[in-house]
């Protein structure tokens, strides 16, 4: 499609859309009434299984108890029927490789009765163990092509549900996917691995507190999601948001977020139309989403659900992401989840909301009213203090992508290096117990005490005050939100590396507290000493200032803080010694486990910068130089004809673009020789590397030359919707 009808299509759709006939409304369905309609919930099986199976399954979903395979068969009849009454005809095992994305392959019901005829079929061990061919999916040389049988391994505390689409409706039944020796080939296996040691050193902790519960104690998650909107009819006139997912062109329009009119400001209709469905086609899903509004940017939304238990809450995440996908198209524009599919406006993170609890505790990350609770918050929330400083680099390392590095450090997204924001009250607080002067906490925390007995521990301020938007993970009063993650990433590896950190941390609390009492200390005494402890090893990770600032980098510099500037230089903190030592110890992954995702994740990225400097090269080649060529043959056309009439004229804006045309063709030359070099480079590593330090800055030699171009040329020879008609007409 070219520009011109591309952007007439556009401004149609916009024009003539109609709200009235987006085709539902909630008058007569309340969404109360389709809440958790197509999912195989607590409520369906209370009502279907049999009493004993029922008992039993829920003990493995809620108490972590090992499932009986006897129960299996069972569960598969009923959730068969169940899905067959709501016209499914398909089931599929959903599972998370390293590709970021679902994969699903579907498999019908439908067995033949030997009769000619067919019956309806699901046994307890199709729905407990899956085979999927593992070949085509990444496994960074664990699996050689011969032995590529993988299986996906049935996640009971994941809810099945049934996805709808237009002429279907298919059974999904989460998934763990792992080889058939064993190895691990997704994000959900580590995750749910790294839940159990957190869960397990999480209790050690509560029971020197004497704190008894039945639930596990486990990580939540709220997932905040930040997604673009724009008509879909430009993506059709754009080779790089089709192939890329960003703009890889573009010049900067007129004005771009700098009036902040965009924030939380009127939702358009059309949008949100789209939302309402979405939102209806999640309820359906069982997703609790909750909030929705404008973001910073033109055209730029979040939409967020109430927290969930962290493993729920990743599939959920991609069950929105696949929602905001699918349901666009139906309102005629395309969502965005990159990180950064424009230049000079804000791209997109997924705020990562993390607490640790259960439904007896609530959040341990809660001050709480008493002495006795916030003794306990102390401790978590000085296990995260220390957790971040000794592996600040591996959760750095959780968010590296091609698509991040856009955002990350660029000032509109935390900085790259892992700091902690405490609040001013809250850091005088802990500050106190280092110095050991108490009575400097006066103000953060109301009343003076000398002595930090639990028994007479100070209340501690609930609030952290101002919001911090700079800080990487900032503590917002029952929770810590960790703001690196981007919105097209799955969060399983940042709550992967969060749980296992913390683990790692309450572990040592606990060995700390029963040593010093061992040692004949009162366990407040205890306690103190391990306040003190992390305050005086660790605190180098509190920031609470500008974490844009110049300052804070040389601060942080100075501090230690490791500063992992893009994807080469982070991922390679996943193979370090004090990381394999700590997933192998909590049981998470073995070393081989980690080198295969490492070097997946390497290739990964440079396998995203080839195809955007392959498109780069392309367009440049293909639709920016010839409509320069032809503004070219005009204006030379034009001078010939004024210098035919024996007039004078000026070449000036000729040789502008002449000189724009040669360098962009140099550029392009130049870009295509660093991807050969770069391409042609064996080690892993180093190609990263080259990928970013020499490929990334040609790329993007050739687009400022081409940006500059789009402001010299006339309209109507410019085949690129531009990123005023992009960003602006909605
Ligand atoms: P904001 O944009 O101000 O950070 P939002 O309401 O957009 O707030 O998102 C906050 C997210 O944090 C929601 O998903 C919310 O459910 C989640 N959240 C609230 N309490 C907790 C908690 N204890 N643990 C994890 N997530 C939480
Ligand atoms: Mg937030």
């Amino acid at each position: 499609m070219s520009k011109t009808s591309a952007r007439q299509s556009a401004i149609q759709a916009i024009t003539t859309y109609n709200p009235e006939s987006a085709g539902f409304n909630f008058r007569e369905v309340k969404p109360t009434q389709i809440f958790g309609c197509n999912v195989f919930n607590d409520k369906v099986m209370r009502e279907r299984l049999p009493k004993a199976v029922y008992r039993s399954l829920t003990k493995t979903i809620r108490y972590g108890e090992t499932l009986d395979p006897a129960i299996a068969d069972t569960v598969a009849a009923v959730m068969k029927d169940w899905a067959i009454e709501h016209g499914a005809t398909h089931y599929t095992h959903i599972f998370y490789p390293l590709t970021g994305q679902t994969a699903e392959k579907h498999d019908s019901f439908l067995m033949p009765d030997g009769h000619g005829g067919v019956i309806a079929e699901f046994s307890g061990s199709m729905l407990i163990r899956g085979e999927a061919d593992g070949s085509s999916f990444p496994s960074g040389g664990l699996r050689s092509t011969f032995e590529a049988r993988g299986y996906t391994a049935w996640d009971v505390t994941s809810p099945a549900y049934l996805q709808e689409a237009p002429n279907c409706t298919v059974l999904c039944i989460p998934t763990m996917f792992l080889s058939w020796t064993g190895v691990v080939l997704d994000k959900k296996t580590p995750m749910l691995r790294s839940g159990q040691a957190l869960g397990r050193e999480a209790k050690r902790v509560l029971d020197l507190f004497d704190v008894k519960c039945d639930l596990p104690v486990v990580a939540f998650a709220g997932l905040e999601q930040e997604y673009f909107l724009i008509d879909n009819n430009y993506t059709f006139a754009r080779q790089d948001l089709l192939m890329a997912g960003r703009t890889l062109f573009g010049a900067r329009p007129a004005k771009g977020q700098e009036f902040s009119d965009q924030y939380f400001g009127v939702i358009p209709q059309r949008v949100l139309s789209f939302m309402m469905e979405a939102e209806r086609e999640l309820y359906k899903l069982g997703v609790p989403v909750c909030t929705r509004h404008n973001e910073v940017a033109p055209s730029q939304y979040e939409i967020a659900p109430v927290f969930e238990q962290a493993n729920v809450a990743v599939d959920h995440n991609h069950m929105i992401m696949a929602a905001l996908r699918n349901v666009a198209k139906h309102h005629g524009l395309k969502c965005l989840l990159h990180e950064k599919p424009f230049n000079c406006i804000n791209g997109s993170g997924k705020h990562l909301n993390y607490s640790v609890g259960n439904a007896e505790l609530g959040s341990l990350f809660n001050p709480g009213d008493t002495p006795h609770s916030n003794a306990k918050f102390l401790i978590f929330c000085c296990a995260l203090i220390r957790a971040v400083h000794k592996y600040g680099g591996l959760l750095r390392a959780t968010v590296a992508s091609a698509s991040n590095d856009h955002r990350l450090g660029a000032n509109e997204a935390p900085p790259a290096i892992m700091s902690i924001f405490l609040g001013d009250q809250l850091t005088e607080v802990l500050a106190a117990f280092r110095s050991g002067h108490l009575e400097q906490a006066e103000s953060g925390a109301k009343k003076a005490v000398m002595d930090i007995g639990v028994d007479t521990l100070l209340s501690l301020p609930r609030d952290p005050g101002d919001r911090n938007r700079t800080s990487p993970i900032a503590f917002v009063g029952n929770r810590f939100e960790f703001r690196a993650l981007g919105s097209s990433q799955s969060a399983a590896d940042s709550i992967t590396a969060l749980n296992a950190m913390m683990a790692d941390s309450l572990g040592y609390a606990a060995d700390w507290l029963e040593r010093e009492m061992k040692g004949g200390k009162t366990f407040n005494d205890a306690l103190q000493s391990f306040v003190c402890h992390v305050m005086e090893e660790h605190s180098a990770v509190i920031f609470n200032g500008d974490g844009y600032s110049e300052v804070w980098h040389q601060e942080a510099e100075r501090r230690g803080l490791p500063n992992f500037h893009n994807t080469p230089e982070a991922i390679p903190v996943l193979q370090t010694p004090e990381v394999v030592e700590l997933y192998e110890r909590l049981g998470i992954m073995n070393p081989a486990e980690i080198r295969a995702r490492t070097e997946i994740y390497l290739e990964q990225y440079c396998k995203t910068i080839r195809t955007e400097s392959v498109l780069t090269v392309r367009m440049a080649r293909t639709s920016i130089y010839p409509a320069a060529l032809a503004f070219q043959k005009q204006l030379a056309e034009t001078c010939a004809a004024i210098k035919a009439m024996g007039r004078e004229f000026q070449t000036k804006t000729f040789d502008l673009v002449t000189g724009h045309m040669r360098a962009l063709q140099e550029r392009t030359a130049e870009l295509e020789a660093v991807m050969a070099e770069a391409g042609a480079e064996s080690d892993l590593q180093k190609q990263a590397q080259r990928y970013c330090t020499e490929v990334l800055p040609a790329m993007n030699a050739v687009r400022e030359v081409a940006d500059s171009l789009e402001c010299e040329l006339p309209e109507d020879l410019w085949s690129l919707p531009t990123y005023q008609e992009m960003l602006f007409n909605k």
